[in-house]
């Protein structure tokens, strides 16, 4: 079971590979289980039409500025 977002989502590809266990933690419950469909960037996508910033989490939230990856 996985998101239908998950190749475009910018979060996903960010964040896939991290060690962060919380955010690890959403990958698995959000993009690969069953809360996918209370997601908030797929939320903000349907609503404005265009994809959130990268390190807007699952929960909506911003990522925290001690873990945020840069690319
Ligand atoms: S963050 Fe949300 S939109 Fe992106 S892949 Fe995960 S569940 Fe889908």
């Amino acid at each position: 079971m996985q998101c239908e977002l998950l190749e475009k989502c910018g979060f996903f590809k960010k964040y896939r590979d991290t060690l962060n266990l919380a955010c690890r933690g959403f990958i698995k419950t959000y993009c690969e289980g069953d809360k996918m469909d209370e997601c908030k960037r797929k939320e903000y996508r349907l609503r404005y039409g265009t994809a959130p910033d990268d390190d807007m989490m699952p929960s909506g939230q911003m990522m925290p500025e001690e873990y945020k990856k840069s690319l």
